[in-house]
């Protein structure tokens, strides 16, 4: 049997949290478990808002933790060679088109979109990309799109805590979008390609990217992968009871949460151990 292989992929956009934390609590706990190993890659796709010192302190953070990567990082900003070849597979399937929609223009045509069409709360928080320019053969250029033309499909799989889930993506997302207008490759498709060519078998994230499995589950296909990997979705660190407050709003912990940042737990004199404890106490 193949050995198991998972990542611990942060985004180089802020510094690390109580929310990423836990996370590496269970990438590097379940993948333990089971004798597999870890690679940790960088998801630097977003060029506008990644910074290189926040890379650097992550890495340090998580050496500090006790989380150690079985390989050196990979990052997201080094693969467009890789990204470009996934095109070129979709592309001679007919399935790539260009798209200008802003993501305002996204907006005013899903708010036209019938409730009855809506799907379950959880898949909501999303815009459903109508198809708007699916058929009008615009030029690739700057300042333009690349889209995956999505099957109508009906993705099941087993999350490893959740149990059987069962999701639509065309009806959910529409046609994925794959490189933004500024140029950016979008997490749904890096990742995925990511974890298509480094033969990642184990995905383990927060419960709130649960919905978008079903997307990767099908493109991972179109790419041209036999298996999908096996999913675990995690709770989510509650941002009121990291604050400390209680009765608060429910809402999950953000990178611009300054207070509950390593750096200035560590700062006040925290050990690895009290900080991975205090992540934990926290999870919902
Ligand atoms: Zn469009």
């Amino acid at each position: 049997m193949r050995g198991i292989i998972s990542r611990f992929a942060p985004a180089p956009t802020g510094f690390l949290h109580l929310g990423h934390v836990v996370n590496a609590v269970h990438v590097w706990g379940e993948t333990r478990a089971r004798q597999g190993r870890v690679l940790l890659r960088i998801e630097d796709h977003d060029r506008q808002r990644s910074r290189r010192h926040f890379e650097d302190a992550i890495l340090e953070d998580l050496a500090w933790l006790g989380f150690e990567a079985d390989e050196p990082p990979v990052r997201q900003s080094e693969r467009d060679d890789i990204y470009l070849q996934a095109l070129d597979v979709l592309r001679r399937q007919g399935l790539v088109y260009a798209c200008d929609c802003s993501r305002s223009d996204v907006a005013r045509a899903d708010a036209g979109r019938p409730d009855v069409a809506r799907l379950a709360l959880h898949e909501m928080d999303e815009l459903r990309y109508p198809g708007t320019c699916a058929g009008r053969g615009l030029a690739e250029g700057p300042a333009v799109g690349l889209r995956v033309r999505l099957v109508p499909s009906v993705e099941r799989f087993v999350d490893l805590r959740l149990g059987p889930q069962e999701q639509r993506p065309s009806a959910q997302c529409g046609d994925l979008l794959a490189r933004d207008r500024d140029g950016n490759w979008t997490y749904q498709f890096a990742a995925t390609v990511d974890d298509h060519v480094q033969g990642v078998t184990l995905v383990i994230r927060g419960v709130d990217l649960l919905a978008s499995t079903g997307r990767q589950i099908q493109l991972a296909r179109l790419l041209g992968r036999a298996e999908p990997p096996e999913f675990l979705h995690h709770p989510l660190i509650l941002k009121s009871a990291a604050n400390g407050g209680v009765g608060g709003p429910r809402q999950k912990l953000s990178k611009s949460d300054g207070d509950t940042g390593i750096r200035e737990l560590r700062a006040r004199g925290w050990t690895p151990a009290q900080v991975i404890e205090r992540a934990m106490s926290f999870v919902e």
